[in-house]
């Protein structure tokens, strides 16, 4: 949804493959940082980034999950950089229908990186921090923009749930609750 133009701050990491040793701590911290309680647990599948990894080609690519979508694409893409191939979606953000990556192991639902949102702020996402190697640099600029509705984590959530169940059948859940718990 389009408005009215406003200032806004844009994050940015940038990514330097190079630098990258698919150390993976990354993952690591990302995964802790948005564990509940926070840094209770670690499971780099619950990371909102992932680091595509094929040592015996020097393949390493940190990639950030990204928005979620309901259809995978049509077709697939495949590239050559430096003389190195990298496989089919490995640059790719999406949550999607074709593999596993970033989505939540046990509920299925879609992950997406929030640049380690947090209150007070962090000076510099978590990844960033822990990237000994400095393949990952943080930046801001300011950018004045349209003024958009923003779908938070808890829209992409309910969108997900229902394109697996139906809205029907959600919202027959959510009403059950409501009664079961008002009982
Ligand atoms: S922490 Fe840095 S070097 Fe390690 S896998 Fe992540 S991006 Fe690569
Ligand atoms: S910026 Fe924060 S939320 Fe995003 S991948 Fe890095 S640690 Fe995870």
């Amino acid at each position: 949804m389009k408005g009215d133009k406003k200032t806004k701050i844009v994050k940015t990491i940038k990514i330097d493959v190079d630098k990258c040793n698919g150390c993976r701590a990354c993952e690591v911290i990302c995964s802790a940082f948005h564990a509940t309680p926070k840094y209770s647990s670690n499971n780099p599948a619950r990371a909102r980034i992932r680091v595509v990894r094929d040592p015996l080609r020097d393949v390493y690519v940190p990639v950030y999950a990204g928005d979620h979508t309901v259809a995978e694409c049509a077709g697939r893409d495949k590239y050559t950089i430096d003389g190195k191939e990298y496989d089919e979606c490995a640059f790719c953000r999406a949550s999607c229908p074709s593999r596993d990556d970033f989505k939540e192991p046990d509920s299925g639902l879609p992950l997406k990186c929030d640049m380690c949102e947090s209150d007070p702020p962090l000076d510099e996402p978590l990844c960033v921090q822990w990237c000994l190697a400095d393949a990952l640099v943080y930046e801001e600029r300011e950018e004045e923009v349209e003024e958009e509705v923003e779908q938070d984590e808890m829209e992409a959530g309910l969108e997900a749930l229902a394109t697996k169940y139906g809205l029907q059948k959600i919202m027959d859940t959510v009403a059950r609750m409501s009664v079961s718990k008002s009982a």
